[in-house]
C-alpha cells in the first residue's frame, strides 16, 4: 500500500506521518515514512540544490524537472523496493505536490506536468492521498511561527499565495475522489490523527 500525505505551508504533514506510522506499526503492519523533495540519496542531493537557495533563482519548469529526477530516483531507490517487500509506505509529498506547486502555481504546462509524472510514477500510484487542508491564515500563520526551524521558501508570501495553494489541492481533492481524502487540519492535532486513521481505516483496511 502507497500512502500520501499532501497540502500547504504549515498543514502539519510531518508531525501527521509519524503518528500514522506508529499506529500502523501499532496494528501489526511493516511500514516506512519518506518524504519528498528527498527519500533517497540521490533525491536529497537535489532537494539540497532546490530548497538551499544556492540554485536560485530556478524558475518552476526547472524546478519541475527537477522534483520529476529526485522523483525518479526516490521511487527506484526506496518507495519501489518496499512495496515489493510488501512494506506500506508513506510519503510526505509526492507527484500531487509538483502538480500544485509548479503546475497551478508555476504555470508550468500541465501537458509536461502529466507527462513527467508518466514516466516517473507510472504505475506506482499513490493507493490513497490524504490531503491536509486548513485556512490560508492559519498555513501562514503556521508556517511563520516554525520559521528558522526548516527554512521555508514561501514564507515571504502573503495571504494570496497560501489562497491559491490551498485552492489548488482542493481542487486536485474533487478532481480524484477515489484516491484523494481532504482532511480538516484546522483542529487540534490528536483531532486530525485520528480523522487520518478513519481515512486510512475506510480506505485501506489495514
Ligand atoms: O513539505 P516541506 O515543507 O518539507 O517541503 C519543502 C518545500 O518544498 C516546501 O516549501 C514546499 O512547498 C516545496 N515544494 C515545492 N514543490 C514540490 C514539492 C515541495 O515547491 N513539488
Amino acid at each position: 500500500r502507497f500512502i500520501t500525505l499532501e497540502g500547504g505551508e504549515g498543514a502539519g504533514k510531518s508531525t501527521q506521518l509519524r503518528r500514522l506510522l506508529a499506529r500502523l506499526k501499532a496494528a501489526g503492519i511493516d511500514a516506512i515514512g519518506t518524504r519528498e523533495p528527498g527519500g533517497s540519496t540521490g533525491a536529497e542531493i537535489i532537494r539540497h540544490l532546490i530548497l538551499s537557495g544556492a540554485a536560485k533563482p530556478l524558475g518552476p519548469l526547472a524546478e519541475a524537472t527537477l522534483f520529476a529526477a529526485a522523483r525518479a530516483d526516490h521511487l527506484d531507490a526506496t518507495i519501489r523496493p518496499a512495496l515489493t517487500r510488501g512494506a506500506w509506505v508513506v510519503c510526505d509529498r509526492f507527484a500531487d505536490s509538483t502538480r500544485v506547486y509548479q503546475g497551478a502555481l508555476g504555470n508550468v504546462d500541465p501537458r509536461l506536468i502529466a507527462a513527467l509524472e508518466e514516466v516517473t510514477v507510472g504505475e506506482t500510484r499513490p493507493d490513497l492521498t490524504l490531503i491536509l487542508d486548513l485556512p490560508a491564515e492559519e498555513g501562514l500563520a503556521r508556517a511563520a511561527a516554525r520559521s528558522g526551524r526548516d527554512a521555508d521558501r514561501f514564507e515571504s508570501e502573503g495571504l494570496s499565495f497560501h489562497r491559491a495553494l490551498r485552492d489548488a489541492f482542493r481542487a486536485l481533492a474533487a478532481s480524484e475522489p477515489g484516491r484523494c481524502v481532504l482532511i480538516d487540519a484546522s483542529g487540534d492535532v490528536d483531532g486530525v490523527e485520528e480523522a487520518i486513521w478513519k481515512a486510512v481505516s475506510t480506505h485501506l483496511k489495514p
